[in-house]
């Protein structure tokens, strides 16, 4: 049982590091990535009770990065999070969420909502990683909007009245700082993005070309047609294949079970054959055993 997506209170889940550990293992994973949004400080926490469960954990984060003025996600996993670069990037990235907020909040005050600075703020364990997702939790909780979908139809999303715009990293830098702290690159829920086929395959060359590792073949909810026809596009473009839930908290919007993917298509390469031993970082080898791409000629 595996699961390469999730998150915590680091960022914009509800359970702490070692709570999502805890749950991950009752539900009867063996290997777990916590891929909290544009950091990586959950991840001592969620070791230390992993090596207590017995379940193996891999190092994992997503990246918020703006492609072609889109915001897409970009999932690093099996990296040595101690790589100054790669935490210099994350580091920058978080630096717009606090602003991004004000504007936000700005933009609610004007729609007659006021306090969501501080609201969201209130919510939120880690002020660096302050999300929408907060700010849809105080709109739940002041009785603005009935459930999370709501808050992003109604002010949130993009387009909507509290949209703002927002710069996150460069997508060739992320996929650059992933590889130069050793670890693979992977678009996250590309069933989700709502691109048209032709950006799909832009975003998936582009993708390619920086260096880009993966793709989930299987995020969240999505069902057997998603998980067979990006099966299909992890082939013609010589991805590996990923799988998570993309969990943040047990009842609310999106995620699916923490911890329990399903099987991904036979012609599938999983990412996790790819990745390195256990412990290889604790004793200071970051050599990665070299994988191959085995190119189709597409
Ligand atoms: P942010 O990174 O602050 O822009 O927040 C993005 C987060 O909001 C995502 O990681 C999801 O957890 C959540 N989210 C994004 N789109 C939606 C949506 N349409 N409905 C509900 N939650 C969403
Ligand atoms: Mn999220
Ligand atoms: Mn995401
Ligand atoms: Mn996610």
């Amino acid at each position: 049982m595996i699961d390469l997506h999730c998150h915590s209170n680091v960022s914009d889940g509800r359970l702490s590091p070692a709570e999502v550990v805890r749950l991950a293992h009752a539900n009867g994973c063996t290997l777990l990535a916590l891929t909290d949004h544009d950091h990586t400080g959950g991840l001592t926490e969620a070791r230390a009770e992993a090596q207590k469960c017995g379940i193996r954990l891999i190092n994992g984060v997503e990246i918020s990065v703006t492609w072609r003025k889109r915001t897409v996600h970009i999932v690093g996993l099996d990296f040595d999070d101690g790589n100054e670069d790669l935490q210099n990037l994350l580091a920058e990235v978080r630096k717009g969420r606090l602003k991004r907020l004000q504007a936000i909040a700005a933009k609610l005050e004007k729609q007659g909502i006021g306090g969501a600075y501080e609201g969201a703020l209130a919510l939120a364990a880690n002020p660096e990683t302050v999300s929408r997702t907060h700010v849809a939790e105080f709109l739940i909780n002041t009785g603005h909007v009935r459930n999370q979908q709501q808050a992003f139809s109604k002010y949130l999303g993009d387009g909507k009245p509290a949209s703002v715009p927002h710069e996150w990293a460069d997508l060739a830098a992320a996929v650059a700082a992933i590889n130069g702290a050793g670890g693979l690159a992977v678009i996250a829920h590309p069933m989700r993005y709502g691109f048209s086929a032709t950006a799909k395959r832009n975003l998936f060359e582009a993708f390619k070309a920086s260096g880009g590792a993966a793709i989930e073949v299987h995020s969240g909810r999505s069902g057997q047609n998603d998980r067979l026809n990006y099966a299909l596009s992890a082939e013609r473009y010589g991805f590996l294949s990923s799988a998570g839930s993309d969990f943040h908290r047990q009842s609310g919007y999106g995620g699916g079970i923490l911890g329990a993917c399903p099987a991904l298509p036979d012609i599938c390469r999983p990412i996790w054959e790819c990745f390195r031993p256990p412990h290889s970082f604790d004793s200071g080898q970051i050599e990665k055993t070299p994988f191959k791409i085995i190119s189709n000629g597409l």
